[in-house]
C-alpha cells in the first residue's frame, strides 16, 4: 500500500444500521438513511441478533433499504442455527432480492442453550457457497486488534484466512483507532494468501461512555490518550463531538492515504457525525458508487 493509491473522490462508503425496536425508531432511521444516501453508498447493512432476537426487524429494515432503490445487505449469524434454518433463511434472502450478506458466527445471548450446527463463521461461509453458489457477495468480520476470544493473534489471523478460503469476497473490520494494527493485519493476511479487500470499520465518536462500554465488550482498543481526553471533557457534549470528529477524520485520512479500499461506518443509526466526517474527507456526494 502507498499514498499514491489514494483517490478520495472514488472511495466506496457503506453504512451499518441496527434494527430499530419502536415505530419512532423506524421512522427516525428512515430519515437518517435518506440523509446518508446523498453519499451514494455502495451498500447499507443491517445487524442481525444472534440467537433470534430482532431478526424480524433486520429483515424489515433490509427490505426498506431495497425498496428505496439501494443495495441492502443483511448481517447473518449462525450461532444456535441448524443447517435447515440457515437454508430457509437463505431462500428468504434470495426471494427478497438480497445479494450481499455479512456472514458471522455471532455470540450466543447468555442463557441460550445450544451452539447449533455451525461452529465458526468459516463453516457458514462454506455452507452458503455450497447452497447458493455465487448468488451472494459475502463479507466476513476481521479483527486487526484480535477477536477477544482468540487464543493468539496468529490463530485469529488463521481463522480469518479460513473464512476467505471458504469463499468470502471481502471483509469489514471491527472498529479501531490504531491505523498500524489495520495495515499489519492486511499485510499479514495477504502473505497467507487472503487478498480480498479489507474495509476498515469506522466508529464515529459521539458519546464517551457509550464508546468505552462498546469497545470493552468487543475487544476494540481505545488508546489511553483518547480515553484521557474524553474523560477530561466530562459532560461537554459539544467538546466530545468536536474532538471525535477530528480524531476519526484523521484516522480515515491515514487509512485512505495508505490505500484502504473503502470505509464502512458504524452509524449507530445517526447521520450527523458520518456526514461531517465524509464532508471533511471530500467524499460528500462525490459519486462513490
Ligand atoms: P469467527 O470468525 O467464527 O471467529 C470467532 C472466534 O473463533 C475467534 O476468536 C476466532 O479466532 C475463533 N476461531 C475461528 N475459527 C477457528 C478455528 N477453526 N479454530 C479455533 N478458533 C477459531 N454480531 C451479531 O450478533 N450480529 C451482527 O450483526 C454482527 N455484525 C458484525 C459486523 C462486523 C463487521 C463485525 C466485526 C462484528 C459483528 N458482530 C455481530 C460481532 C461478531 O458476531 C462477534 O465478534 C463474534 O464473537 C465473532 O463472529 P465472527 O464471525 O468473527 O466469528
Amino acid at each position: 500500500m502507498n499514498a499514491a493509491n489514494a483517490a478520495p473522490a472514488a472511495v466506496p462508503v457503506s453504512f451499518e444500521f441496527f434494527p430499530p425496536k419502536t415505530p419512532e425508531g423506524i421512522e427516525k432511521l428512515r430519515a437518517v438513511r435518506q440523509q446518508l444516501y446523498a453519499l451514494q453508498p455502495q451498500f447499507c447493512s443491517v445487524t442481525y441478533g444472534a440467537g433470534g432476537s430482532t431478526q424480524d426487524g433486520t429483515l424489515q429494515a433490509v427490505q426498506a433499504i431495497l425498496d428505496e432503490g439501494q443495495q441492502g445487505a443483511s448481517h447473518f449469524t449462525c450461532v444456535g442455527a441448524s443447517r435447515d434454518s440457515v437454508r430457509e433463511r437463505l431462500a428468504l434472502f434470495q426471494s427478497m432480492g438480497v445479494r450481499r450478506l455479512v456472514a458471522l458466527r455471532g455470540d450466543l445471548p447468555s442463557g441460550y442453550g445450544s451452539m447449533g450446527e455451525f461452529r465458526y463463521a468459516a463453516d457458514l461461509v462454506a455452507f452458503i457457497r455450497a447452497e447458493t453458489g455465487d448468488h451472494f457477495h459475502l463479507e466476513v468480520a476481521a479483527y486487526p486488534e484480535m477477536h477477544p476470544q482468540s487464543r493468539s493473534a496468529q490463530a485469529d489471523l488463521q481463522a480469518y484466512v479460513a473464512k476467505v478460503q471458504a469463499g468470502a469476497n471481502s471483509a469489514i473490520t471491527q472498529f479501531f483507532f490504531n491505523a498500524d494494527a489495520y495495515f499489519r493485519f492486511v499485510d499479514e493476511a495477504r502473505k497467507l494468501g487472503a487478498d480480498v479487500p479489507v474495509v476498515p470499520g469506522i466508529m464515529p465518536i459521539t458519546n464517551a461512555s457509550g464508546l468505552l462500554r462498546f469497545a470493552d465488550s468487543c475487544g476494540a482498543e481505545v488508546p489511553r490518550w483518547i480515553r484521557l481526553r474524553l474523560q477530561g471533557l466530562g459532560d461537554d457534549a459539544a467538546g466530545i463531538r468536536a474532538f471525535g470528529l477530528d480524531v476519526v477524520t484523521h484516522l480515515c485520512e491515514q487509512l485512505l492515504a495508505a490505500g484502504a479500499p473503502g470505509l464502512h461506518f458504524y452509524t449507530m443509526n445517526q447521520s450527523t457525525a458520518v456526514l461531517e466526517i465524509c464532508r471533511r474527507l471530500g467524499l460528500a456526494g462525490a459519486g462513490t458508487r
